[in-house]
């Protein structure tokens, strides 16, 4: 064997995954735990569930700025430090604006998280299932394509995924969000009963219901096997949960994937392009940048999994060009790159609720309440807009006056252990629409330090979004006023796309080959070998927050994969 020949015997896997963040963490858990050699490949560091956690268990008086910014990082980071969760504590998983430069052809706040894990250490764990409507709605409105699949092919494969992610939550026998198979329901607080009851009674088809979230209220067995336990009502998830209790890559599908003993993790692994072999018309393998010293490496493997989020995934596919797809991988159609999209949340509200002053509640519940839509859903019909949004929300009880108060000494020390006055805040999200000219392309000239091309992300809220929160903004403040709230305040802020963090788009599943990139397996129509079961296969964006579908279609996709390699048609 000469020696070129050795490394490549070396470098060869029976399949390679881009992208270890949620859903490249249930693409690895899959194959391999199918028996499957896997190589997970990973552009940033690498993160040891607890031992990486450097934050976790610090108080609030142990942080240098109690948990908050200092100016400087602020104004270095003007993007990622519009996002909520972007503090002291949570900083180390978010990736810095100057680090990764990209080009806004329109206002984007790109928020990204490279490490092994990917997003999956901060998200907020929001997992509500999609109805049959949303899977229908392209169909019935004549927008963009067809879905190529139903809500009864994906709902074995929601359960699955549930049943080891551990979703808490109730069964509220609601359509928009259909019943899943749930831990224990989080508890509402009073405000969040008292508005549950003045919602049922004064609006038809409002219904204000526990959030169902991947936090372990109990964990079971699946979950214990891979050392993970029941939440302790800290609220900290986004340092990363030392108890394994928020879902996450690192506390759940990388410990279950590495147990099988076929995972290969590469972190530093930046990978640049899919090699496609026009002989073979297939996929063979993968160029990898290392992320330190830049060397290049190929990686070889029957079927590749592509992972790294929606606009990574655009970007790998692009840049992934031969004379056979001079315009990235698979790109028969053209539509590489279109039809972007992601989740209007520019509307809140908040206001006061008076009369619960005798009543406090105990712990820090990681999630809160949740309305799913009602708009265009059932027996409504709107005119100024299509589709729908639902409402994430919840009440609390805050200090008098505020956790920021400023003061010292025994009189202030007594003032702030009183509690404050309750309120309510909820936010709209609502569904974007799939638009052609909403775009994720590569810039020509200008490359990053490890000779990929800069994104160019040119993406608008159009009228449809704009009419939609208009709406919204009106039903807050009804809703709230109704309720009995006082100082009742509603207003859209006109926040970028992106901010969300709910990107999806550029390389969506469909029916047709002349119009999609990705058949109903989220297999490349074009290179059968290739799967893309992120964000960038989606077809349309529903209300609901998106990460358990890409869980539940990776899954999916997996299993798909290794029959056919069984059957040999990969
Ligand atoms: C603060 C916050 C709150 C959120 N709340 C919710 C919520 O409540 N519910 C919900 O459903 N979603 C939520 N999300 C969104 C959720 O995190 C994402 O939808 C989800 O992580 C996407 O999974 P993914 O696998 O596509 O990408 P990621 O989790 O981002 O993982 C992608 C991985 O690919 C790696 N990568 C990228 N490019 C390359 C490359 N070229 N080579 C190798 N590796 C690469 C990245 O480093 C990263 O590790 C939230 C996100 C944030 C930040
Ligand atoms: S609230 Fe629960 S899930 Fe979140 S960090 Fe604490 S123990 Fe973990």
């Amino acid at each position: 064997m000469n020696l070129n020949l050795k490394a490549a015997a070396q470098n060869t896997y029976d399949a390679i995954v881009i992208g270890t963040g949620i859903s490249g963490g249930w693409a690895m858990k899959e194959l391999t735990q199918k028996g499957l050699k896997v190589l997970a490949l990973e552009r940033g560091r690498m993160v040891e569930h607890v031992t990486d956690y450097p934050t976790t268990m610090l108080k609030p008086w142990e942080s240098a700025h109690r948990g908050r910014l200092s100016p400087e990082i602020r104004e270095s980071n003007p993007v990622v430090s519009r996002c909520y969760a972007f503090e002291e504590n949570t900083q180390q998983f978010f990736v810095k604006d100057q680090d990764h430069p990209y080009i806004q052809d329109k206002p984007f706040d790109w928020i990204r998280g490279y490490q092994v894990g990917g997003k999956s250490l901060l998200w907020a764990r929001w997992t509500q299932r999609w109805g049959e409507h949303d899977f229908e709605a392209n169909a019935r409105e004549g927008i963009a394509v067809d879905w190529p699949i139903r809500y009864k092919d994906i709902a074995p494969w929601y359960s699955y995924v549930e049943r080891f992610a551990g979703i808490s939550g109730n069964k509220d026998g609601l359509p928009q969000v259909p019943d899943g198979e749930f831990l224990p329901p989080m508890e509402m607080n009073c405000v969040e009963k008292h508005l549950k009851g003045q919602f049922d009674t004064k609006y038809q088809g409002r219904h204000l219901i526990i959030s169902r979230t991947a936090n372990l209220s109990q964990a079971g067995p699946q979950q214990q096997a891979v050392g993970r336990g029941s939440c302790q009502y800290r609220n900290l998830c986004a340092r990363g949960c030392p108890f394994g209790a928020a879902f996450s890559t690192n506390a759940a599908t990388l410990p279950a994937a590495r147990a099988t003993g076929r995972l290969t993790l590469r972190p530093d692994s930046v990978v640049q392009s899919i090699i496609f072999d026009e002989q073979k018309g297939k996929a063979t393998g993968v160029r990898v940048v290392d992320a330190k010293t830049k060397e290049m490496t190929e990686f070889f493997a029957k079927i590749i999994f592509v992972n790294a989020s929606t606009v990574n995934t655009n970007l790998v596919l692009q840049n992934s060009t031969s004379t056979r797809f001079p315009n990235g991988l698979g790109n028969d159609s053209g539509v590489l790159g279109h039809y972007v999209m992601a989740h209007n949340y520019r509307v809140s509200g908040s206001g006061t609720a008076e009369g619960f002053d005798d009543q406090y509640y105990f712990g820090r519940r990681p999630t809160g309440v949740y309305i799913p839509r009602y708009r265009n859903f059932g027996g409504d019909k709107q005119t100024a807009f299509l589709r729908g949004y639902s409402h994430s929300g919840g009440a609390g009880r805050g200090m008098a006056g505020g956790a920021w108060t400023p003061g010292f000494g025994a009189e202030f020390k007594e003032s702030i252990a009183k509690p404050g006055p309750w309120s309510f805040s909820m936010n709209a999200m609502g569904e974007m629409l799939p638009y052609e000219d909403n775009t994720i392309t590569l810039d020509k000239e200008q490359k990053d330090q490890w000779g990929m091309p800069l994104v160019r992300i040119n993406v608008e809220w159009k009228e449809n979004e704009n009419e939609m929160s208009k709406d919204a903004v009106v039903q807050i403040q009804e809703m709230l006023e109704a309720a009995g709230l006082k100082n009742v305040r509603a207003r859209d802020n006109h926040q970028n796309p992106g901010l969300d963090i709910h990107e999806m788009g550029g390389c969506r599943m469909g029916r047709d080959p002349k119009t999609s990139m990705l058949n109903a397996w989220n297999q490349m129509h074009a290179v059968k070998n290739v799967f893309v079961t992120d964000g960038a296969s989606m077809v349309s964006t529903a209300c609901q927050n998106p990460s358990l579908t890409y869980m539940a279609l990776t899954a999916r996709a997996a299993n798909h994969a290794v029959e056919e390699l069984k059957k040999k048609n990969l």
